[in-house]
C-alpha cells in the first residue's frame, strides 16, 4: 500500500482525528513559510513583543514586515490541501483543527470557525494594544496603502494584528483546548510544519503519547519524524489531494 492509501484508510476508520497545520501548507497558496529557503526569516529580523512596545525602529520594521504578509493574503485562496481537509470534515472525518497558521485559510476554505483553535492568533483583525479596540485587516490594509507606515488606533495607541508576537504571552485557553483535542485523538495529522516552535510542536507529542496513529507530511525533516508512524516529504497539497481521492472512494462504498 502506498502512503496515501495508509493515510485514507486510517483516516477513513478513525473516530477522533485532529489535523494540525503550519505555514507549510499555505505556501502553494503563494504565503511564503518562515524557515524554508526564501521565507520570510530570510529576509527580515524577527521583532520581539517588547521592542515593538519601545522602539519605533522596530515598530517600523514589524509593520513592513506584515504589510508584505497583508498583500500576500490578500491574493491568496485555499489550495487543495486546505479543501481537503474541508472535505474531510463534511464527511466527518475531521474532529479539530490546530494551527500555527494566522492567514485564516483554514475558514476561508469553509471549515467553522468553531473548530479551528489558532494558537498564534490571526492576522484577520488588528487590535489596539492601549484601549483593545479591534480593527478590521481590510482598515488597516488600506490605511497602509494610503502611506500609513505605523498605524495608530483613534486613541493614540499603536495598532498591532491579533497574533502573538515572539516574547508575547501564549493564550492559555487555546493551548489547553489543543492539548485536550491531542490527547483525545485516535488519528493525529500534522500537514506543513517545520515543528521547531513550541509549545505548539507539543501536540504531536502528546498525541503520540496518548495512542494516536501519528503521521507527518512536510518537506523537510522534522525533530519528530523518528516517533511519527507515517513522514511524508512530498507537497501538502498533491499528496493531500490523493489521501482525499481514496478517502471519497472508501466512503463511497
Ligand atoms: P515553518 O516555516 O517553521 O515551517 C514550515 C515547514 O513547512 C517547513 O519545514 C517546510 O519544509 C514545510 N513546507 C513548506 N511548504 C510545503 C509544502 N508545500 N508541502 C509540505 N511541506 C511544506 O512554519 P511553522 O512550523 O508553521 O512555524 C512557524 C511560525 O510561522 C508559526 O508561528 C506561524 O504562526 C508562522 N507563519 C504563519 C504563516 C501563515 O499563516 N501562512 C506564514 C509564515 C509564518
Amino acid at each position: 500500500m502506498n502512503d496515501s492509501d495508509i493515510m485514507a484508510r486510517k483516516l477513513a476508520a478513525s473516530r477522533n482525528a485532529v489535523f494540525f497545520t503550519g505555514a507549510g501548507i499555505s505556501t502553494e497558496s503563494g504565503i511564503p513559510d518562515f524557515r524554508s529557503p526564501g521565507g520570510v526569516w530570510s529576509r527580515y529580523q524577527p521583532v520581539y513583543y517588547d521592542e515593538f512596545l519601545t522602539s519605533h525602529d522596530a515598530r517600523l520594521r514589524y509593520w513592513a514586515m506584515k504589510r508584505e504578509f497583508y498583500d500576500n493574503m490578500k491574493h491568496s485562496a485555499p489550495n487543495p490541501a486546505h479543501m481537503a481537509l474541508s472535505r474531510f470534515h463534511s464527511l466527518g472525518l475531521l474532529k479539530g483543527l490546530i494551527t500555527q497558521n494566522i492567514d485564516g485559510l483554514h475558514q476561508a476554505s469553509g471549515l467553522p470557525d468553531s473548530l479551528v483553535i489558532e494558537l498564534h492568533g490571526t492576522n484577520r483583525s488588528v487590535d489596539c494594544i492601549t484601549c483593545g479596540k479591534r480593527h478590521t485587516a481590510e482598515e488597516i490594509t488600506s490605511r497602509l496603502s494610503n502611506g500609513e507606515t505605523v498605524p495608530r488606533c483613534s486613541c493614540g495607541g499603536w495598532l498591532k494584528p491579533a497574533t502573538i508576537s515572539f516574547g508575547q504571552q501564549m493564550p492559555q485557553d487555546k493551548i489547553s483546548r489543543a492539548g485536550q483535542l491531542s490527547r483525545r485523538s485516535d488519528v493525529f495529522i500534522v500537514i506543513g510544519s517545520s515543528l521547531v516552535v513550541h509549545p505548539a510542536a507539543a501536540m504531536p507529542e502528546i498525541a503520540k503519547s496518548s495512542g494516536a496513529w501519528l503521521a507527518i507530511v512536510n518537506r523537510d525533516p522534522t525533530p519528530l519524524d523518528s516517533i511519527a508512524d507515517l513522514v511524508v516529504d512530498e507537497s501538502a497539497g498533491v499528496f493531500m489531494s490523493k489521501v482525499l481521492a481514496t478517502v471519497e472512494t472508501l466512503s463511497a462504498q
